[in-house]
């Protein structure tokens, strides 16, 4: 590995250690020409296979690239972004495979967004999950309310909340 210092073209390894979630390494490495130290970290490559059959690799970028136009206009800072691509990351590593539809992707990336804003949240279902009706938006947020509903009576901080406005009506059963 190139010194990122001096670019000398070898370095040592000076300490090595394993991830708490052992899901990567961690190199501390030193240059043997400019004495510098730097670090590197190893993971298991992971593979997102798109519908089309191509295969490209897991891309934090490519995360925030997807969820950032449904954040449009809303109160979402960048730093938040780059925590819900990792979080992406981390939900689809923890399934162990190499290989990951780009489907799973875009589920994976629906539990962190709805707790960051739930707009943007509607906004990327109705596209990733193909709305194609007011019923399929009203569904889902007749969910929303619903766990609003559930989350309330375990998490203090939410129950000061006002009460979700009281059920009009079900749904319209479809079809
Ligand atoms: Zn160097």
């Amino acid at each position: 590995m190139h010194c990122p210092f001096c670019q000398f073209a070898d370095s040592r390894v000076v300490d090595s250690r394993t991830s708490d979630d052992g899901q990567s390494i961690r190199r501390r490495r030193q240059c043997p020409r400019c004495g510098r130290r730097f670090s590197t970290s190893e993971t298991a490559s992971l593979t997102v296979l798109k519908r089309s059959g191509v295969a490209e690799p897991f891309s934090r970028d490519k995360v925030i690239a997807g969820v950032r136009k449904a954040c449009q206009g809303r109160p979402v800072t960048a730093d938040q972004l780059a925590r819900l691509a990792q979080q992406v990351e981390e939900s689809v590593r923890t399934a162990g495979r190499a290989e990951v539809d780009a489907h799973d992707v875009g589920v994976a990336v629906l539990a962190p967004l709805r707790e960051l804003d739930e707009v943007a949240y509607l906004r990327y279902a109705s596209v990733y999950q193909a709305f194609d009706s007011l019923e399929d938006f009203e569904a889902a947020i007749a969910l929303l309310r619903a766990e609003h509903q559930v989350s309330g009576t375990v998490s203090g901080t939410v129950s000061e909340a006002p009460a979700p406005a009281a059920e009009r009506e079900q749904p319209a059963a479809r079809g």
